[in-house]
């Protein structure tokens, strides 16, 4: 794939972002990954030779986006492709739930993505050109204990893309959700044996799934082949839950 296109791929230091960004790089788009502190920026910066550029997002903090969106649109004129990759978890039983264990998951995974996206969504209708890929989750679909919080943003992430997509698909702009299953990053990596265990019993393709799952899907909604896909989630799982 050969295309000079630009990339912005939020939470790109680890896990499914990392290998995101690194795979649309090594295609030839030029990246952005964010990451939120310079220990992370340095690790994006150094994963490739070239075309892939990290920088200082932390979602949790206004004036942290603010500068960012400013940093970026002094940099570069357009955004062609927006990964919305970035999001947490702050599990709890719903009864103990706090205010801030509900409000921190609700602004990072769901609330910065307004901001991020309506920011660069300007110079994509300029541009008559645009693609977003959110990354949602499973639990939106099946339900999880102590994941209220989360699996109400994942959710949020789905008719957020819907209505989205039938907007701006007037700008030849194309909205798209990226939903993985379980994949083994540092988001999953604190399960013990009988959790692991008792998630692989529900996957019928008995693994767990990689970074490099989902970020093949990202790169194929990046491209032209996928022009005539929007409003669409597309589930990467094992089987674990099919529609
Ligand atoms: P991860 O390994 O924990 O990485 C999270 C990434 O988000 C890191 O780059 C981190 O940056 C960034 N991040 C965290 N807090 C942030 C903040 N306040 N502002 C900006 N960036 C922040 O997570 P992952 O497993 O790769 O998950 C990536 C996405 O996939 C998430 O949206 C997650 O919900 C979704 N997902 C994951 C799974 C799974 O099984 N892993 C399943 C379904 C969906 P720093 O390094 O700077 O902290």
């Amino acid at each position: 794939m050969n295309n000079n296109k630009i990339a912005l791929v939020t939470g790109a230091s680890r896990g499914i972002g990392f290998a995101i960004a690194k795979l649309l790089a090594l295609n030839n788009f030029t990246v952005i990954g964010t990451a939120t502190n310079k220990n992370g920026v340095n690790i994006i910066n150094n994963c490739l030779e070239s075309n892939i550029i990290g920088k200082i997002l932390d979602l949790s903090n206004f004036n942290s986006i603010n500068n960012f969106l400013k940093n970026l649109f002094n940099e570069f004129n357009n955004i062609d492709v927006l990964v919305n990759n970035a999001g947490i978890t702050n599990d709890s039983l719903f009864i103990r739930m706090s205010n801030e264990f509900w409000h921190s998951v609700i602004n990072i995974n769901l609330t910065s993505m307004f901001y991020i996206t309506k920011a660069v969504i300007k110079r994509m209708i300029i541009n008559k050109f645009g693609r977003i890929i959110n990354i949602g989750s499973v639990i939106s679909n099946i339900g999880n204990i102590g994941q209220v919080n989360y699996a109400t943003t994942k959710a949020g992430i789905t008719g957020f893309s819907k209505s989205l997509a039938k907007e701006v698909s007037k700008y030849n702009i194309t909205v798209n959700v990226v939903s993985p299953g379980f994949i083994i990053t540092d988001m999953t990596k604190n399960l013990n044996d009988k959790q692991k265990n008792s998630i692989l019993s529900k996957i019928p393709l008995n693994r767990f799934g990689t970074p490099e799952d989902i970020a093949h899907v990202v790169l194929f909604l990046s491209s032209n082949n996928a022009s005539y896909i929007t409003g669409e989630t597309i589930n990467v799982n094992g089987g674990m839950y099919m529609v």
